[in-house]
């Protein structure tokens, strides 16, 4: 299976990604947690060069790119050949970041971020999506502080509010896919929310 987690920043992927991991590998299954960007050798390279504060100037469709060159390599090197070995997958951001992101939060065409995302995935689809659904208020309130500044520290609350929107709005487009989590609850609530939310895979 391979299971991926989206939602704004402060959401808590990482974190329930984690208590998932360990839960099903208490029931003796493997499972191999990673992330975009970053997940390879290669993507750690590109997610240093896309969080660098320095590069203030990478445009719009240039950062677009980027995310599907990590994402190629990504689902290449690591993606495809745990599936292969039967490993349960848990990737932290997919294709529906980049359409987040890039498309509602930076305004760039849908339907050429979603031939980009079709390149750099081969077609590869989520057998599920779990949404941490967060204000974003509350999510700018866990981030501050807790993490180094990036390149989106300057983003205006607006940027993430569209962002949270068309996570919201991609739900609504693929409901057999996503399931969203009400991400503002205590962290074992909503571990609870998300082992019922995948009960039936
Ligand atoms: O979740 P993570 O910390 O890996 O995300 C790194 C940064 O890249 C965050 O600031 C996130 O909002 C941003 N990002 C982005 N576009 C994407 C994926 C992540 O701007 N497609
Ligand atoms: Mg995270």
């Amino acid at each position: 299976k391979f299971l991926v987690f989206e939602g704004i920043d402060g959401a808590g992927k990482t974190t329930q990604m984690k208590l998932l991991a360990e839960f099903l590998e208490n029931r003796g299954l493997p499972v191999l947690c990673t992330r975009e960007p970053g997940g390879t050798r290669v993507g750690a390279r590109l997610r240093g060069l896309l969080l660098d504060p320095a590069c203030h100037d990478i445009t719009p469709r240039t950062e677009a790119f980027l995310y599907a060159a990590d994402r190629a390599q990504h689902v290449i090197e690591k993606i495809v050949p745990a599936l292969e070995r039967g490993v349960t997958v848990l990737c932290d951001r997919f294709v529906y970041s980049t359409l987040a992101y890039q498309g509602w939060g930076r305004g760039m065409d849908m339907a050429l971020l979603r031939q980009l995302n079709d390149l750099a995935t081969g077609g590869l689809v989520p057998d599920a999506v779990v949404l941490l659904d967060l204000a974003v208020a509350e999510g700018r309130r866990r981030v501050l502080g807790q993490r180094s500044p990036d390149r989106l520290e300057g983003e205006k609350l607006a940027f993430f509010q569209r962002v949270r929107e068309g996570y919201l709005e991609q739900a609504a487009i693929w409901p057999n896919v996503f399931r969203i989590i009400q991400a503002d609850q205590p962290v074992h609530d909503v571990h609870r929310q998300i082992l019922e939310a995948l009960n039936d895979l």
